[in-house]
């Protein structure tokens, strides 16, 4: 290819990705919802990552940004229950996309899907550096059974203070139809917290607790 005809294409290119971007933008936005071939025989389990693009979430003390715990936890989550040929698991997103909490897509992904359990995974901040624990919220009384069992895993595995299975009038578990959690797993606000937060081997044993309470709530036996 001669290098005019190179540049003509990169041009072409870059006034195309103009066009499309305005479209992209509003996907990532999400007003279309997927919805996933529900395989038979499968638990659909929908992983929620708190925040992303350019809501960030909270900002831990070293400058660390809870949209990439929240996905980078998320995924581990996922790779550990897809191990499980049981369980089907659907990500309201896998990359560091924004979405609008205005047309409620995370529940309603959620709902759409018919999903039979929804998982939302946050990290904690708080003006006083030293607050610090595990707490996970439910708002459905139907929720709490699902929140007490993951929580009392996490809780185990993260070593991290107690600070309970708390009810919370939060958007992505009022609008959702099934059992529906979200998991505070730590204070990103509190230095030494962050730190382990962030850290591999810590959200590897997070991911494997999680999916241990997933399955004795689905009373999955281990295989
Ligand atoms: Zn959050």
């Amino acid at each position: 290819m001669s290098r005019k005809t190179r540049k003509g294409l990169g041009l072409a290119a870059v006034f195309l990705l103009l066009i499309l971007m305005p479209r992209v933008q509003r996907t990532t936005m999400v007003e279309e919802i997927h919805v996933f071939e529900r395989k038979p025989e499968k638990y659909i389990i929908v992983i929620d990552p708190g925040h992303g693009g350019r809501d960030e979430g909270a900002t831990g003390a070293s400058g660390l940004k809870e949209k990439h715990f929240a996905l980078s936890l998320a995924l581990k989550v996922r790779d550990v229950l897809e191990s499980d040929e049981r369980i089907q698991v659907l990500m309201t997103r896998s990359d560091d996309v924004f979405i609008s909490s205005l047309d409620k897509y995370r529940p309603n992904f959620a709902n759409e899907n018919q999903a039979d359990l929804f998982i939302s995974i946050h990290g904690n901040s708080f003006r006083t550096p030293s607050v610090s624990g595990t707490e996970t919220y439910y708002y459905d009384f139907a929720s709490r059974r699902f929140a007490q069992v993951l929580h009392r895993h996490i809780v185990q595995a993260a070593g991290l203070r107690d600070r309970g299975v708390r009810r919370g009038d939060l958007f992505v578990l009022k609008y959702t139809n099934m059992a529906a959690v979200l998991l505070e797993i730590g204070y990103l606000t509190n230095p030494a917290e962050e730190k382990l937060l962030f850290d591999d081997e810590f959200q590897r044993s997070a991911a494997k607790a999680i999916a241990r309470g997933v399955k004795e709530y689905l009373g999955l036996r281990d295989i």
